[in-house]
């Protein structure tokens, strides 16, 4: 009995509507693991994410956290037994502050030592932030924006980090500092599943890795295996 893997996936199938999104999928994550999940557009990544953050429901198969059955856990619960969700395109408030950002990351917490704390944390790996307290979310850079996604995540002091597509549309030197930070949260314990489609950049730091394709996973591997594997370097390496 008792799973070692922090996150379980199980045959899990995902619809919008009619149209079948994800057609069982089977994948872990490890305490401590950097685990990728790479495939084109479409081909059912976020909705992979979106599912074990409850934001969109598995009709079949199952989700495990810690052992523990999550697949009908909805969004703002899963959050809080310690999985973090870092949408794709951010979704930071953009009319609010980067304080008053990462306070609603923090929505649950009531003792205000506790979100003092974490909040000095949050700034540690983005000194960043702290210098732009008070700047409205949305005339923040590309890469600040990715960073206070990041960081209102953290507010929560999550398990499991699940980032979708972080190095969207930012210039390759911010790029590096995000994944440098990715890799310095995994140093200290935190699980990461990473979408992502720079397949280079995450196989790079990832343990293992997954190839989704039309919503089923076609190969899974260590990262640096996957790295050199023919199918991978013509499909997503190219
Ligand atoms: P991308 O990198 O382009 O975001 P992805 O791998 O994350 O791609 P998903 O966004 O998970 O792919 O989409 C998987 C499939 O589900 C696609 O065929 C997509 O068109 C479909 N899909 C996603 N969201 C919805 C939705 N809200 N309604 C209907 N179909 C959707």
């Amino acid at each position: 009995m008792g799973s070692a893997h922090i996150l379980e996936l199980k045959n899990v199938e995902t619809f919008y509507g009619k149209i079948q999104a994800l057609k069982g999928i089977d994948l872990y994550v490890d305490k401590g693991e950097i685990v990728t999940l790479i495939g084109s557009n479409g081909a059912g990544k976020s909705t992979t994410l979106k599912t074990i953050s409850g934001q969109v429901e598995a009709k079949k198969g199952s989700i495990h956290y810690n052992g523990e059955d999550i697949t009908s856990l909805p969004a703002h619960k899963t959050s809080l037994v310690g999985i973090a969700h870092v949408p794709e395109g951010r979704r930071i408030f953009p009319r609010l502050s980067v304080k008053e950002n990462l306070l609603i990351g923090a929505f649950s917490i009531k003792d205000k030592k506790v979100i003092e704390t974490r909040m000095k944390r949050v700034f540690e790996y983005f000194p960043r932030l702290k210098e732009r307290l008070d700047q409205k979310g949305g005339t923040m850079s590309g890469g600040e924006q990715q960073m206070l996604a990041i960081g209102r995540a953290l507010m929560m002091k999550p398990d499991v980090l699940m980032l979708d597509e972080p190095s969207m549309g930012l210039a390759p030197i911010i790029v590096e500092q995000i994944f440098d930070i990715i890799k310095e949260l995994n140093n200290e314990g935190m699980s990461i599943l990473l979408v992502e489609q720079n397949a280079y950049q995450a196989l790079h730091i990832a343990d293992r890795g997954y190839v989704i394709q039309t919503g089923q996973i076609v190969l899974e591997g260590v990262g640096t295996e996957l790295m050199t594997n023919r199918q991978i370097q013509e499909a997503y390496l190219a």
